[in-house]
C-alpha cells in the first residue's frame, strides 16, 4: 500500500528571518531528493487541513492556542522566543503542520495508506503544553498521538523521536501518560539540556555524545528501544523524524550517514508490523543540511513505503 505524503504551500511561507536555519527551502530539498530518488510518483500526495481547536485543545490549554493566534502579525514578523517568530503566514503553516499529522492518522487508521510521512514546518517536538520553543509552536506529533488515542480510541501508541535535540515538548507533555511510550536519542550535554533527570518511565531517552555515530544510534536502538517497544507493543507508531543528527548538519555534532535513517526506520518499522498493524505516522522536525535533510528523508520514506534502492 502507498505511503501518504502529506504537505502544503501555506508551509513554504512561514520565514523567520532572511538567515535563519528552518526555512522554506527545507522542504523544497526534501521534494527535490523525491524527485531525483524517482520515489515521488510511488507516493500518493495530500494537502494537510489547517488543525482545529479541539484537536489542538488534546494537546495546549485553548487559552495558548489563543494568545498564539492574537500573536500572529499583520505585518512584519514577531518573536515568541529569541529562535521562534512567526510572520503573517506562521498562523496558517503551524495549523497546517498540526493538521497534516491529524490527517495521517486519519488517512492510516481508516487503512487508506499504511504510513504517512507529513513534510511540513514549523516543527514540533519542543513546543511545550503552554509554550513555544526551539522553532516550534503547535507540538505536532502530540496532537497527532493525542488523535489517535482520543478521536479513534487506540490504547497504546509509542513515540520515536530521533531528532538531534531532545523532544522536551513532547516529553513535557507525554511524562507519566501510560497510553504513550517515547524513545528518543539525542546529543548531550546539547540543546534544550533536557531529557536526562530522572525521566519519567514512559520515556527511553538515550543521550549521545557529540561524535556519536551510526555505531552508537545502533547500540541505542538495540539495547533500549526495540526492547521498549516490544514490551509496549504500540498499536500505533509515530515519528518526529528530524535528520540534523547527519554529519553534514553543522546545527550539531552527531556523525550519522543516509544509511543510518534507513536502518532505524527499519527496525521500528519491523516493530510496527509485528504490532501495530505496520501503521505509522512520521512528521517531519528538524535537519537543517539541505542535501542530506532531503537524501535522508528519502531514505525514511523508502523504508516506510518499502521500496529498495
Ligand atoms: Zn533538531
Amino acid at each position: 500500500m502507498a505511503v501518504a505524503f502529506i504537505t502544503h504551500p501555506d508551509c513554504l511561507k512561514h520565514e523567520m528571518g532572511a538567515h535563519h536555519p528552518e526555512r522554506p527551502e527545507r522542504l523544497s530539498a526534501i521534494e527535490d531528493q523525491l524527485i531525483a530518488s524517482g520515489l515521488r510518483d510511488s507516493l500518493v500526495h495530500h494537502q494537510a487541513p489547517l488543525a482545529t481547536d479541539e484537536q489542538l485543545a488534546r494537546v495546549h490549554p485553548l487559552d495558548y492556542v489563543r494568545a498564539i493566534r492574537d500573536a500572529a502579525p499583520q505585518r512584519g514578523t514577531v518573536h515568541l522566543d529569541p529562535d521562534t517568530a512567526m510572520n503573517p503566514y506562521t498562523l496558517n503553516a503551524a495549523l497546517r503542520a498540526a493538521g497534516a499529522a491529524v490527517l495521517a492518522v486519519d488517512l492510516v487508521l481508516s487503512r487508506k495508506h499504511d504510513a504517512a510521512f507529513c513534510s511540513v514546518r514549523p516543527p514540533g517536538h519542543h513546543a511545550c503544553r503552554a509554550r513555544p520553543m526551539g522553532f516550534c509552536i503547535f507540538n505536532n506529533v502530540a496532537v497527532a498521538a493525542r488523535h489517535a488515542l482520543e478521536a479513534h480510541g487506540l490504547e497504546r501508541v509509542a513515540v520515536i523521536d530521533f531528532d538531534v535535540h531532545h523532544g522536551n515538548g513532547t516529553e513535557d507533555i507525554f511524562e507519566g501518560d501510560p497510553r504513550v511510550m517515547m524513545a528518543s536519542i539525542f546529543q548531550h550535554p546539547f540543546y534544550p539540556y533536557s531529557g536526562t533527570d530522572n525521566p519519567a518511565g514512559n520515556m527511553f531517552n538515550v543521550p549521545l555524545a557529540a561524535g556519536s555515530g551510526g555505531r552508537e544510534l545502533r547500540e541505542a536502538v538495540q539495547e533500549v528501544w526495540l526492547p521498549a517497544l516490544e514490551e509496549f507493543r504500540p498499536e500505533m507508531v509515530f515519528f518526529s523524524a528530524g535528520f540534523d543528527a547527519h554529519a553534514e548538519d553543522d546545527m550539531a555534532m552527531l556523525r550519522f550517514v543516509d544509511a543510518d535513517y534507513a536502518w532505524v526506520t527499519a527496525q521500528v518499522k519491523a516493530i510496527a508490523d509485528r504490532h501495530s498493524g505496520g501503521r505509522i505516522v512520521s512528521t517531519l522536525e528538524g535537519g537543517y543540511a539541505l542535501s542530506a535533510l532531503g537524501r535522508s528523508a528519502v531514505q525514511h520514506l523508502r523504508v516506510l513505503a518499502g521500496v529498495s534502492a
